[in-house]
């Protein structure tokens, strides 16, 4: 029987992860895996994860808007994912139970080019994926992590549940991240809604947009001009996706063809 794999999301069409996985599928030389999407909307995401077990599932992805519900109906879960309150990756175990897991944290650390021990950090936005980044800079011994967000209640909420400093005029930092939808569609609006500047962007400073699209983003394209090292999205996406995949399989997985799998 073919083992399968998945991704839940609502909407879901747009994900990249099914040509990631599969492409990894193929090099570890599982034939009889497969990866698919599993479009499902909210008032049907837990009566179907319940259901994919006895259709041979063995693990799903879990994406917008389904990570809180995911980790409610898990009946273990890594502390990680209990610190940052969602899941993305889901276990179905030979015991008949969920076990759920962030491993968005993770692939944020290992797209990293170096520590960030000992650096201070500033994350932009305070939605999902702010969430597993903030709680991995504070893991991972950032010296401060601030946090901005367009609406500052959100920044303030998220920064005291997590440990971190609400921002709203922040302070330069050696490491800067985007954890915002802007640059995804319009690139004029980088330097208008975020509060960067492309000459702060340096020589060593890191900045990281979790924002992926075709020909790269305004953020990136300043800070590679201004000298700064960047972290390209999808290396997150790459990362998080690797880390499920050793999760589901036991096996170390060959993240370079993950990588060309997603690249334009
Ligand atoms: P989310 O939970 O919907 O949060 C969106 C965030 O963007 C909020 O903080 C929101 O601020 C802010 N925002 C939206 N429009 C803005 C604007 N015009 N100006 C300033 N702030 C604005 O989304 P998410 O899951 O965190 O994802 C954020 C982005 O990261 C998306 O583009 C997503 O595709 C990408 N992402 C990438 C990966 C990866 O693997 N590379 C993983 C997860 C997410 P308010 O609170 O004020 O609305």
């Amino acid at each position: 029987m073919t083992t399968r794999l998945g991704v839940c999301g609502w909407p879901v069409a747009h994900s990249r992860s099914p040509q990631m996985h599969n492409a990894a599928l193929a090099r570890l030389g599982l034939a009889d895996w497969r990866y698919q999407r599993l479009p499902l909307p909210p008032e049907l995401f837990e009566e179907s994860v319940r259901a994919l077990p006895a259709l041979g599932f063995r693990g799903v992805n879990v994406t917008i808007p389904h990570k809180q519900a995911a980790l409610a109906l898990a009946d273990a879960a890594t502390d990680s994912a209990r610190a940052i309150g969602a899941a993305n990756t889901l276990t179905f175990e030979r015991d008949g139970s969920i076990h759920a897991d962030n491993t968005d944290a993770t692939g944020f650390l290992t797209s990293l080019p170096g520590s960030v021990h000992g650096r201070s950090a500033l994350v932009l936005g305070a939605g999902g994926s702010a969430r597993a980044v903030i709680y991995a800079l504070l893991q991972a011994g950032a010296t401060s992590v601030d946090v901005w967000n367009r609406t500052p209640e959100r920044a303030r909420e998220l920064a005291a549940e997590l440990g971190a400093t609400a921002a709203v005029e922040p302070a330069d930092a050696d490491v800067i991240v985007n954890c915002t939808s802007v640059g995804l569609h319009d690139p004029r609006a980088t330097f208008r809604d975020l509060p960067l500047c492309p000459e702060q962007l340096a020589a060593g400073r890191v900045v990281v947009d979790l924002v992926y699209r075709r020909g790269g983003t305004e953020l990136l394209r300043a800070a590679r001009a201004h000298g700064a090292a960047t972290v390209d999205g999808l290396e997150i996406l790459v990362g998080q996706g690797a880390a499920s995949l050793e999760r589901w399989t036991g096996r170390s997985v060959p993240d370079a063809a993950m990588r060309a799998a997603v690249a334009d």
